[in-house]
């Protein structure tokens, strides 16, 4: 499909009643847009090389357009479905935005800096219906999908609020919500993240995280994107892992890791497997083991999560060189295993903690 024509959002998901905003359409059809379908078509191209070149979400900054259009424009608030309501700065220089959509409810998004990385995990739902133990986006509930140009929008606003600092270069779905439960409007989300005429971000440099829905798995692999894929198991066996994840009791554990082989082999990209580590939960010497048998059978990585504190929640990551001896065990059997660095917990902001402001 292309970017520029594709609808990039399902119209039965925006606000009924509401006109799109530029960023709810393909770029192909801004020109059809009610307040530029009267302009020259060379408005339309000018309006995206603002959005998409530089970030500028503010029509009232886009100083080579016609001042009267630039009014239209920011009168009708034409041209993103998202306001940034705040933005939290950790001292490790995460940035958490909290958006507003045009239908009153919050969104957050994560901008993570690493030398030379722009690393923004992006949010896919409001709320989520996974509810899984240690999150703070499952405690409220799922409330709905983000459009794609909800989506996307997280993405340019980060851009234009992020420089001088420089553009997002990494996009991970790893926000609120589990996109694969939003897959339709994910699939045009990331084309536009892809699209020369969008965000233009390679393939690589997008990861989609998923509690594991194996048929959407094997669609997304069937789509060709060439995306990487994440998938947070949590733990090595069915019985935990449905205390950590309770919808997971619906999706035998063999039918999920079959269709991360079939991601690995259709894509050829080895699946992050990602293993929270909840103290006193799933963080002994045993689970690290069978956390060992289970992965070597597949081509993946396993990455460590120490739990991040949720207000509410009793869940705590494993103390002293607990997580150090769980990623010995699990590399002692030849798995590469990695520690993720806790970034932006000070703002909760870290994995886990995004509750929507
Ligand atoms: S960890 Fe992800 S899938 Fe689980 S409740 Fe939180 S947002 Fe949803």
């Amino acid at each position: 499909m292309d970017p520029a024509t594709a609808l990039p959002c399902d119209p039965a998901d925006l606000k009924a009643g509401a006109t799109p905003t530029l960023l709810d359409l393909a770029p192909a059809e801004w020109g059809r847009h009610p307040l530029l379908a009267e302009e020259p078509p060379f408005r339309a191209r000018q309006v995206r090389e603002w959005v998409f070149g530089a970030g500028v979400t503010d029509p009232l900054r886009m100083t080579n357009l016609p001042e009267g259009l630039r009014r239209r424009l920011a009168d009708d608030g034409a041209v993103t479905p998202l306001a940034i309501e705040r933005e939290h700065l950790s001292a490790d220089g995460a940035r958490k935005f909290l958006f507003r959509t045009r239908d009153e409810h919050g969104v957050e998004t994560v901008l993570i800096p690493a030398g030379d990385r722009r690393t923004l995990c992006v949010s896919s739902q409001v709320g989520c219906a996974m509810g899984c133990l240690f999150c703070a986006s499952g405690l409220a509930g799922f409330t709905r999908n983000l459009t794609a140009g909800e989506m996307v929008a997280q993405v340019v606003m980060a851009n234009g609020a992020a420089s001088p600092a420089g553009r997002v270069n990494r996009v991970v779905m790893m926000g609120m919500g589990e996109p694969l439960l939003n897959y339709a409007n994910l699939l045009s989300a990331m084309r536009l993240f892809t699209a020369e005429e969008g965000c233009g971000l390679g393939a690589r440099r997008i990861t989609v995280s998923t509690v594991g829905i194996p048929a959407r798995i094997r669609d997304l692999a069937d789509a060709g994107l060439g995306v990487h894929l994440a998938l947070s198991l949590h733990a090595p066996t069915a019985a935990l892992r449905e205390k950590i994840i309770p919808p997971a009791r619906r999706v035998p554990l063999d039918e999920l890791m079959e269709a991360i082989r079939y991601y690995f082999e259709k894509s050829g990209r080895e699946v992050l497997i990602e293993y929270i580590l909840l103290a006193g939960v799933n963080d002994s010497e045993d689970e690290a083991q069978a956390l060992a048998r289970l992965v070597k059978r597949y081509r993946a990585t396993v990455n460590l999560i120490p739990a991040n504190p949720v207000v509410g929640l009793p869940y705590r990551p494993p103390a002293g060189d607990a997580i150090a001896r769980f990623q010995r065990e699990v590399r002692r059997r030849g798995i590469r295993c990695t520690v993720r660095r806790r970034r932006g917990d000070d703002v909760s902001a870290a994995c886990g903690q995004l509750a929507g402001g």
